[in-house]
């Protein structure tokens, strides 16, 4: 028996390893539907333009609207190259070559995203968490700081340190706002319509590696016009032939289908978040009231999908003595994936919605035995 606490890919629901399985093996049709005729033919040889994929692709989309909470004025998009290919094509396609790209910096994925900006264009960095550690997202920005940008980027959920903003926030002004929420997209209800373009990698919480999704203001893809673009980078050859201008992820589509159909089935987002609170609290009230453990966020910024701490310690060496030997004895106990990102050391539990809140249980009751012998 083991618990799964990697940062991504990251476990799945097991309903879905059971139907993605049968699906390898035979394919149903409209979206791999429960007792729909079958296609004689597996997922993973059927072709991209065909009726059945057709369905999965249409269902997805659908359910992205249901279940995400994706606006209709907003066309959904499954993209390859992560997250991290979003960094280069965001400011491709939104940047205005008069203009600056706004950026908010939350910590390590967000500085990814601001490197590849700065690549292509004026880059501004309006607030930043850096000089606390990230242990915290900065205090939003006044308006006078993004007027005039071509869009406003933020990190709503950061991975690496596990911080987090509740809910996309309100902006003042016409300033599109764009969001990374790779690593909390489907774990709570948020306000998604206040971004005019959103991103995720699947493999956190929606699905497995291999698919992004994106979402985008309808405008933008009447807008966004530029024969300097490589095809293939243009928001608008993946709207126009919707997500097939190019061979998709097609299992990895069916995946994030079925992974949102257990979402809707398990009782939808606000189901999901109230289960997500209360194991993240579990395990924040874990490390508050410990000696041993630090928790790394701050209060109002704690990250609900992954949490970070260290252990205390009076030199960085016996540090790092005192991590590795949490860790070895976690593994040993069946907790795998509790190192800290190789960026940043340290321990973060990523607890994703698929993870079992008995697994948060289980670690915590290893943690607090691990201090007492400690
Ligand atoms: C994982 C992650 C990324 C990178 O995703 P890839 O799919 O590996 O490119 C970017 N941003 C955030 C917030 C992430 O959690």
């Amino acid at each position: 028996m083991v618990y799964n606490f990697s940062a991504g890919p990251a476990l799945l629901p097991a309903p879905v390893y059971a139907r993605a399985a049968e699906a390898i093996h035979e394919l149903r049709m409209d979206g791999h539907a429960h007792n729909a005729p079958g296609t004689g033919m597996s997922i993973l040889e059927i072709s991209h333009r065909s009726k059945a994929f057709g369905a999965i692709l249409q269902h997805a989309q659908v359910l992205c609207h249901e279940v995400l909470g994706i606006p209709r004025t907003h066309q959904v998009l499954f993209l390859q190259g992560g997250a991290s290919l979003q960094f280069t094509m965001v400011p491709m396609n939104l940047a205005h070559p008069d203009k600056f790209a706004a950026y908010i910096d939350t910590g390590s994925w967000a500085t990814k995203a601001i490197n590849e900006s700065q690549i292509i264009g004026d880059t501004r960095v309006i607030a930043s968490a850096s000089d606390t550690g990230y242990d915290r997202v900065p205090q939003f920005p006044t308006p006078n700081l993004y007027a005039g940008a071509s869009y406003l980027h933020l990190t709503t959920n950061e991975t690496i340190q596990g911080v987090e903003y509740p809910d996309v926030p309100a902006v003042a002004g016409d300033v599109p706002v764009v969001i990374d929420f790779s690593s909390h997209a489907g774990s709570r209800p948020m306000s998604l319509e206040r971004a005019t373009l959103g991103y995720a990698g699947a493999q956190k919480n929606l699905g497995p590696s291999g698919v992004t999704l994106v979402y985008v203001h309808k405008d933008v893809l009447a807008r966004a016009q530029d024969e300097h673009i490589p095809m293939i980078l243009r928001y608008q050859t993946h709207a126009k032939e919707p997500s097939v201008y190019n061979t998709p992820n097609t299992f990895g589509v069916l995946v994030l289908q079925l992974v949102l159909e257990w979402m809707r089935d398990e009782g939808g987002l606000a189901i999901i978040a109230e289960r997500n609170t209360r194991k993240a609290t579990k395990l924040y009230e874990l490390l508050d009231g410990s000696t041993l453990y630090r928790p790394h966020a701050q209060v109002g910024s704690r990250s609900q999908m992954n949490v970070t701490w260290r252990l205390a310690a009076s030199s960085t060496q016996q540090q790092e003595q005192a991590t590795k030997r949490f860790l070895e004895q976690a593994t040993l106990a069946g907790f795998d994936g509790l190192q800290g990102h190789r960026t940043v050391g340290g321990c973060r539990a990523s607890i994703y919605n698929a993870f079992p809140e008995r697994g948060v249980t289980a670690l915590c009751e290893f943690m607090r035995e691990f201090e007492r012998r400690a």
